[in-house]
């Protein structure tokens, strides 16, 4: 998947306008991010690409093993990138102020606990504990984070998950770096259902009538719903592990070329909420929905 152009961001975010009504709040948000995550590699480049050999790679995806590739990420490019992604939140919602004040008193401990690398765990332990001990919010850490991880990821991943034999991969997690997957799609000819990872970008096959989180494949117990006569944004969900995750069914749109599905999953949370609300948790533990709304709205 080649690196993320601007033309291409605003092209997807425009089309998610059109597909999805209730897209225009986050809308601002999502420019935001992509605009200043741009910026940054722009004038912080990454090139930095970890240790691959393609043989190996390729070997161990034909015994169905995940390779597992995490790299180590600078903790100065982790810092940097989300200083300008909180600059870029507060800019569109000045709301946010003593909350982004908080976050940045608790990068700068995060900072001095590190010297100058940091993995993806401490990463997400820095995110639960702003969410355990500050007033940012558990969609919006999730959005944040993700993000920040993904852009990171992406920077130095892309030009390797381009060669990996993902053709040969039938397993549910990312066979490059070992994620569980949020979404997926629905391939505009085949209608074959494809996974792709949150954090890396790669993406593989994956069998059709089959729990990409339990691998049920009692096809009575698998099932999938969508809102209000949109049929874009599927929820698949299993009544086995009573988990779920998000098709994106691009047969019924024209897509030319590669659809950012990142951007997809942000501007459908709605779904995620009707899946919570059935009582479905999201199977790749990435909370998009804070749980006072899940309540709130039950009753
Ligand atoms: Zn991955
Ligand atoms: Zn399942």
């Amino acid at each position: 998947m080649p690196k993320l152009e601007r033309a291409m961001w605003e092209e997807e975010i425009k089309r998610c306008t059109r597909l999805y009504g209730s897209f225009n709040d986050a809308e601002l948000f999502i420019r935001a991010v992509y605009s200043a995550a741009e910026d940054y590699f722009k004038s912080n480049p990454l090139d930095v690409v970890p240790h691959f050999d393609a043989e190996e790679a390729e070997k161990m995806i034909r015994a169905g093993k995940c390779i597992n590739l995490n790299p180590s990420l600078d903790t100065s490019a982790v810092a940097g990138l989300l200083k300008s992604l909180n600059e870029s939140l507060l800019k569109v919602n000045p709301q946010l102020k003593s909350t982004v004040k908080e976050l940045e008193l608790k990068l700068e401990q995060f900072l001095s606990n590190f010297a100058d690398k940091v993995n993806k765990e401490n990463v997400l332990e820095l995110r639960d504990s702003l969410i355990k001990e500050t007033a940012l919010e558990k969609d919006l850490a999730t959005f944040l984070f993700s993000f920040l991880l993904s852009s990171l990821y992406r920077q130095q991943l892309n030009s390797i998950n381009e060669v990996l034999r993902t053709d040969l991969w039938e397993g549910r997690d990312c066979p490059l770096c070992g994620e569980i997957p949020h979404f997926g799609y629905l391939a505009e000819e085949s209608g074959r259902k494809m996974l792709e990872c949150w954090l890396c970008g790669t993406e593989w096959e994956h069998t059709r009538i089959k729990c990409p989180y339990c691998d049920n494949s009692d096809h009575e117990k698998l099932g999938y719903f969508t809102i209000e006569g949109n049929e874009v944004c599927r929820v698949n969900y299993c009544q086995v592990c009573c988990q779920y995750c998000k098709l994106f069914d691009v047969r019924k749109f024209h897509a030319d070329g590669k659809v950012v599905l990142a951007i997809h999953n942000l501007a459908t949370l709605g779904h995620d909420l009707a899946a919570r609300r059935e009582g479905f948790l999201p199977g790749s533990n990435q909370e998009w929905v804070n749980d006072n709304e899940v309540i709130d709205r039950q009753d």
